[in-house]
């Protein structure tokens, strides 16, 4: 769980292991850049290293109380604030089989499956407490928000006061893919860590590293315009669109699709492959396709039913073996 799982990003590294080899450690940094290129999972390495029991030149050790506690989710000083949904982990994949989850803070407490959710004024008032409550031990206490930019006026105002005046040993990464709607205040307070898109040679190492044996095509890459996490989006809804369904497993198959996840935003993995096709290749068939899943986006919406949308969706796009 070190820097060297952190594919691309090298002024980002070389910067905060200066900074942690100094110790003059900033209280509060902003994580800013496109979607899918690392910033969760460098919020997570840096977070790891910063509490880490005996780190080394290339940040956390992996195997100690604190790093262990970190990659399963339950370090009691490392705070995730986001928008993943109650019950919901998140797992970061790290090089070698090994794994990150992350697990929300202060759940959102949503109703309702397909309602986007935001960082709510609930879940920036409780972190703002507990932020000015001593840390454990010699241990530091990190809040990482993602993404911050979701979080209403309101609710960053009660972050503010805290960012000003951080208690000791209490650190804040604000993570955000859309910096220019954030508050100038918000932005004053933090040191600003700018992630680009990766090179064509960092993607080719992630993909050669995290996605091997898959199938990607080179209108893939072109399209991720690199970003890791879209070519994996690619990736994974490519395989719908491609894969045929034997006609006795299609409707496990349907439900299985978007199980443990939101069909909405799935929905919108399978738009986005599409879309990248037919901008690459505008015919009347890939016309017909993105239609389709705009339609069933918007019957979403609207609350149909999302067995039997995604049921039709399937059997227009052809998706059953009939
Ligand atoms: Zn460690």
């Amino acid at each position: 769980m070190n820097f060297s799982n952190i594919i691309g990003h090298d002024n980002f590294k070389t910067a905060v292991k200066s900074m942690l080899a100094t110790e003059r450690f900033p209280y509060s940094i902003l994580f800013t850049g496109p979607e899918g290129i690392g910033k969760r999972l460098s919020a997570c390495i840096l977070a790891a290293a910063l509490n880490c029991r005996s780190p080394n030149e290339d940040g956390a050790c992996g195997e100690c109380v604190s790093c262990r506690q970190l990659a399963s989710g339950n370090h009691p000083q490392v705070y995730f604030i986001g928008s993943l949904k109650n019950e919901e982990e998140l797992k970061i994949e790290l090089l070698e089989g090994k794994e990150i989850v992350i697990q929300n803070l202060i759940p959102p407490n949503v109703s309702g499956a397909r309602t986007t959710v935001k960082l709510s004024i609930e879940q920036m008032r409780e972190a703002t407490r507990l932020s000015t409550l001593k840390a454990l031990g010699d241990g530091k206490k990190i809040f990482i928000f993602d993404d911050i930019a979701d979080a209403s006026i309101p609710a960053l105002n009660s972050l503010l006061k805290v960012l000003e005046e951080p208690s000791p040993q209490t650190y804040f990464f604000l993570i955000t893919n859309r910096e220019v709607s954030l508050l100038q205040t918000v932005l004053s307070r933090c040191r600003r860590m700018e992630f680009l898109p990766l090179d064509r040679e960092s993607m080719k190492n992630f993909a050669e590293s995290r996605l091997s044996g898959e199938d990607i095509s080179e209108e893939m890459f072109d399209a991720a315009s690199g970003s890791p996490g879209r070519l994996t989006r690619y990736i994974k809804a490519s395989k719908v669109r491609l894969q045929k369904i034997p006609p006795e497993k299609f409707f496990s198959e349907v439900k299985s699709w978007y199980k443990g996840s939101d069909p909405e935003e799935k929905i919108l993995m399978l738009l986005e492959v599409e879309a990248a096709a037919f901008r690459e290749n505008p015919n009347p068939e890939g016309y017909r396709r993105v239609t389709l899943i705009e339609k069933a986006l918007a019957d979403l919406k609207m609350n149909a039913s999302t067995d039997l949308t995604i049921s039709n969706l399937f059997l227009k796009l052809g998706a059953v073996d009939l």
